[in-house]
């Protein structure tokens, strides 16, 4: 909770300015005050967003959604599930409109506990493919996160992978890596192979997982690729934006990564995303927020920002990402990774996946 400090966002009058100034970000000095005073009674009403996406991702966006429209966002940041308590316990009373936060577990289990409303948004159902967003318009993907398999490309080549199941076979004894079965990530995962493979199967997969491990389950993707490198481990799970960070800031990194062709299943997808709150204070306010994300404009900034991958597939890549090629997604209705979250942590725990 150390982080619920509500964040003002660019209010009106400084866009305003901003826009005056030709963006100069100290340009409160020589503003033009009156003028900042004469449009402050038409401001529209702020939408305020609950978000678990971190301040430096979401801060320039809601800059330029404020500068587009003249809607102010404010928003604090936390965790998702304090997050969700919290409008759970401010009911009726709540300031907020928006909850953006990632994974389709976290989402689900929002809409769940009933602090999320229908969207009633033509344009949000026409511009997300149905199978990233809820059917009862309760939530929707905004950016597209794969979690795929990175591998040492120093002893592997792409033609030595297959995809999630094969790692279960014995020929990756001592070679594979995994991120604790505690995050959401994995469990989102598992749950997405329980829909499309059943509960039996999967579970012998994991169980092959669990005996190929070189290591215990690292704490976070950035080990896990970190482990690779290092040559204790030759191949792995990892969202790719993870893997993206690092090629960043070293491109001699000697990490592949592999998509799952669309004969094994294709590549598992999750989302990082966002609905509009039961007891929004501007529903109206948050509805244009949504919708303006999911347009080019918020599409072109919102995955980018975390190396993810746009919904829309007409919005250019981020060039890290682009090198990384095209790739199938799985195409499986997301709203299974909240459904069956529960089977798949009780399937990981059965199997000795910590
Ligand atoms: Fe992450």
């Amino acid at each position: 909770m150390l982080k619920t400090v509500l964040h003002r966002g660019a209010p009106l009058a400084l866009a305003l300015v901003l826009t005056a100034c030709g963006g100069n970000e100290g340009g409160q000095a020589d503003a033009p005050a009156p003028a900042a005073a004469a449009t402050e009674a038409a401001a529209p009403e702020r939408v305020v967003v609950y978000s678990s996406r971190a301040e430096q991702l979401i801060a320039p966006i809601f800059e330029a959604f404020t500068a587009a429209t003249g809607i102010p966002v404010e928003y604090i940041t936390d965790d998702p599930q304090p997050l969700i308590a919290r409008l759970q316990a401010e009911g009726e009373n709540t300031p907020a409109s928006v909850l953006l936060t990632v994974d389709a577990g976290n989402l689900w289990f929002a809409a769940e506990q009933g602090v999320l409303a229908s969207a009633g948004s033509d344009t949000l159902t026409a511009a997300i493919p149905e199978y990233l967003r809820d059917p009862e318009g309760r939530w929707f993907g905004l950016s597209l996160r794969a979690r795929t398999i990175v591998y040492d490309n120093r002893k592997l080549s792409a033609d030595d992978l297959v995809g999630y199941e094969d790692l279960a076979d014995p020929r990756w004894k001592g070679k594979l890596c995994l991120r604790t079965s505690k995050k959401v990530y994995n469990q989102s995962l598992v749950a997405m192979m329980i829909a499309r493979l059943g509960e039996a199967r999967t579970e012998e997969i994991v169980r092959g997982w669990v005996d190929n491990l070189a290591l215990d389950p690292t704490s976070n993707d950035t080990r896990l690729i970190e482990a690779i490198a290092d040559g204790r481990c030759e191949v792995g799970i990892v969202n790719t934006y993870y893997l993206g960070r690092l090629q960043r800031d070293n491109t001699e990194l000697p990490v592949g990564l592999y998509f799952p062709t669309a004969e094994v299943g294709g590549v598992h997808v999750n989302v990082s995303g966002a609905g509009i709150v039961a007891n929004a204070a501007n529903a109206d306010g948050a509805r244009t927020l949504l919708e303006w994300l999911a347009g080019p404009e918020g599409q072109a900034l919102f995955a980018a920002r975390n190396l993810e991958f746009p919904v829309d597939p007409t919005t250019a890549n981020d060039p890290v990402v682009e090198a990384w090629g095209s790739y199938q997604p799985s195409e499986q209705p997301l709203v299974d990774a909240g459904r069956l979250q529960a089977d798949a942590v009780r399937l990981m725990d059965r199997a000795g996946y910590r």
